[in-house]
């Protein structure tokens, strides 16, 4: 297929590779000249704008943007996607952005001919590079169908959730529950510790019992744990804290605009908004631990 693609950091860049992999015809765009480069060495062409890549021979155009703001800039400023594109091309954005407005954007594709889905992803850089992305998708069923094969190339499980914006309902709704349950793992290991068990024979029990989540038996918070994971390397790597506190952001905000109450997603936004303020925002979320002990500097 000939396909288009905008955005290629940290998720697109490896998103990109794998489509050219798959033998897709990939033109892309960045605002980044390196991260162009580097898609044009790995075999995709280059256009010189949003605008100039939306006039071209497309098929399909997907876009992987930091956030709402970008996101609506791309696809609806004045020399944005919807300005150039032809109508009738497919339109797929992966980026994390609140339900509201990729139900506005794609409303504003629909108008203008463009079918779109909002397809945003879990699975973090690592699931990106190996092509085991999980695409949640929002859109009519048709148009599912017509780009699962293309996000089959570079995700595993790929869900219809419903329509437009219900792929990123998915999403911020699971990230809230990690946020959240993240805190309650760590809570729960630091005092278990503190009382004066053994983390690794408290994390067995746990995991064999009813306080068992991804947080304890998978990403477990306290270091030397789990071997592999951010816990155990100085919390490098991984999902950032500022990442989660965006994703908590989403939640809340979106939470408002159906005025539902999301008192525990607040909270952990706050939690980790102060460990963010003290300047520990690029570590992983799963630091948060470090707000319960004073021996884990
Ligand atoms: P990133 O900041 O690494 O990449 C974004 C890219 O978009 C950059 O290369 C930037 O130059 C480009 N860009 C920004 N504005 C542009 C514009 N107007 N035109 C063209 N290019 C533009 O971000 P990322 O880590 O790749 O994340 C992308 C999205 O995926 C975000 O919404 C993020 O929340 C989501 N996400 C990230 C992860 C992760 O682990 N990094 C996991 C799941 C979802």
């Amino acid at each position: 297929m000939r396909i288009g693609f905008i955005g290629l950091g940290n998720m697109g860049g490896p998103m990109a590779r794998n489509l050219l992999k798959a033998g897709h015809e990939l033109t892309v765009f960045d605002l980044s000249e390196t991260a162009v480069a580097a898609a044009v060495k790995a075999g995709a062409s280059k256009a010189n704008s949003v605008a100039e890549l939306a006039s071209g021979d497309r098929e399909l155009i997907i876009t992987m943007l930091p956030a709402a703001q970008h996101v609506k800039g791309v696809y609806l400023g004045d020399n944005g996607l919807l300005a150039s594109v032809a109508a009738g091309v497919h339109l797929i954005d992966s980026s994390t952005i609140d339900p509201m407005s990729a139900r506005e954007v794609a409303k504003a594709a629909a108008e203008h001919g463009n079918p779109m889905l909002d397809a945003p992803v879990s699975g973090g850089t690592g699931g990106a590079e190996a092509g085991t992305l999980t695409f949640m998708v929002g859109g009519e069923p048709d148009e599912f169908e017509f780009a699962r094969p293309v996000l089959e190339t570079m995700g595993k499980n790929i869900v219809h959730c419903g329509p437009a914006g219900n792929g990123q309902v998915a999403k911020v709704a699971n990230n809230m529950l990690l946020g959240i349950s993240m805190i309650g793992a760590a809570e729960a290991m630091s005092l278990g510790v503190s009382l004066g068990m053994d983390p690794k024979v408290l994390a067995g029990v746990i995991n064999t019992s009813s306080g068992r989540c991804w947080s304890t038996d998978t990403y477990n918070p306290y270091p030397g744990v789990i071997d592999g994971v951010p816990s155990s390397r100085g919390y490098t790597g991984g999902f950032g804290t500022d990442l989660m506190i965006k994703d908590l952001g989403l939640a809340t905000e979106a939470a408002k605009s159906v005025r539902q109450p999301v008192v525990m997603g607040a909270l952990a936004q706050q939690l980790y908004q102060g460990m963010s303020f003290e300047g520990h925002g690029d570590l992983d979320f799963s630091a948060i631990i470090k707000r319960y002990s004073s021996d884990q500097e």
